[in-house]
């Protein structure tokens, strides 16, 4: 680990200035960054603790919920609010890591977490472009059972890990970043960025400034919304592919819905194409002509070509459960 010093701030405008130095990092739960500080993949010079900033709390707001950043996992996952009016994003946070990660994280971190991928975190290093831009690809010819078949680039196939991520990215969140030069909303869709030929450019965050805050949006089909997760065993374990759909469903009939898919993809992939045409009636064919639609560009790289057809049917089967049996 290489050598750093630690600084606890007490106001955003101080976090913010201690932050915008270069090679400073900010901490909340430490889950992700201490790890990778261990691995030497991250090896910030300042470390910035911004847990005693006033950024936490879910409160109602007008046309939905606002939740701090720093709200941790646990409480996010149990508020009564969240899992009545938004019961993919509960879902999806109780399907993630394990009650004593969940009690420590916040969802800021948690938006933020880092690629999974084995070559970014190896100790006996290999070409990784996120890691070290420029250096290669080991994934794509090499272990990539887990990684993504959306969303990739010659650059980097990583999966993008957040299962919160995804139910954000499906129900329309939108988060407030703060930075020097003031505050400033992104659409939770646009917040991860693709790999391109950039792939150590994950989000839509500038040095120096932070997650403040998401906003929920309500909406039918977010009270009527579910995560469903496949991996390789029930608890603390990644998606292989996971789906959060929500749909607004009247006189039996779909009006509209929303779905991202996990698990699959280098960042939250919403999937805009099966939005679009999943209205009237739901039926088996229509859930299935649905998944085959939206997964046809996907592209597998030996290892991971399952994930293809995993996809599909996790959309099956979560369109399935939503619509109780209906179709
Ligand atoms: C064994 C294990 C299993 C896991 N399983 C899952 C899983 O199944 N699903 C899942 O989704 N996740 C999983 N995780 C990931 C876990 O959820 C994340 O580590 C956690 O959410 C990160 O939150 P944190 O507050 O600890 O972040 P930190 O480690 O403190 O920070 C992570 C990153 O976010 C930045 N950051 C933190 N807060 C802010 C902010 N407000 N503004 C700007 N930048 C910020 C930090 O600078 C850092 O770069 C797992 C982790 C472990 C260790
Ligand atoms: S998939 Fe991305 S993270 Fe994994 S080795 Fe390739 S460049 Fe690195």
């Amino acid at each position: 680990m290489h050598p750093f010093d630690y600084v606890r701030e007490k106001s955003v405008s101080e976090a913010m200035t201690a932050g915008g130095r270069t090679s400073a990092k900010f901490i909340a739960g430490g889950t992700n960054l201490v790890d990778l500080m261990k691995a030497d993949v991250e090896r910030p010079a300042h470390v910035v603790d911004i847990n005693a900033l006033p950024l936490g709390g879910i409160e109602e707001v007008a046309g939905g919920l606002r939740i701090g950043a720093l709200a941790r996992m646990a409480d996010v996952a149990a508020h009564p609010l969240v899992q009545q009016r938004f019961p993919a994003v509960s879902q999806a946070l109780l399907a993630s890591a394990s009650p004593q990660l969940r009690n420590a994280a916040s969802i800021g971190g948690n938006l933020m977490q880092r690629t999974r991928c084995p070559y970014f975190r190896e100790l006996i290093w290999t070409p990784c472009n996120k890691r070290e831009p420029g250096s290669g690809c080991s994934a794509r010819e090499g272990d990539n059972r887990m990684q993504a078949v959306v969303g990739t680039s010659e650059h980097c196939i990583a999966q993008h890990m957040s299962d919160f991520a995804v139910a954000v990215a499906a129900l329309d969140g939108v988060l407030t970043l703060r930075g020097p030069n003031g505050e400033r909303k992104v659409n939770a869709t646009d917040f991860h960025l693709l790999p391109g030929s950039t792939p150590h450019i994950e989000h839509d965050l500038k040095h120096g400034e932070l997650i403040a805050s998401l906003f929920l949006p309500d909406a039918p089909h977010a009270q009527r919304s579910s995560y469903l997760k496949v991996r390789d065993r029930t608890s603390y374990e990644f998606a292989l592919a996971s789906a959060a759909v929500g749909l607004h469903i009247e006189g039996g009939v779909i009006r509209s819905a929303r779905i991202a898919f996990g698990g699959i993809a280098t960042k939250p992939w919403r999937a805009r194409f099966a939005e679009a045409v999943l209205f009237g009636k739901p039926s088996p064919k229509m859930f299935r002509d649905v998944a085959e639609a939206e997964l046809k560009g996907a592209k597998g790289y030996g290892m991971n070509d399952y994930k293809i057809e995993l996809a599909k049917r996790t959309l099956v089967r979560a369109l399935t459960d939503l619509t109780g049996g209906a179709a």
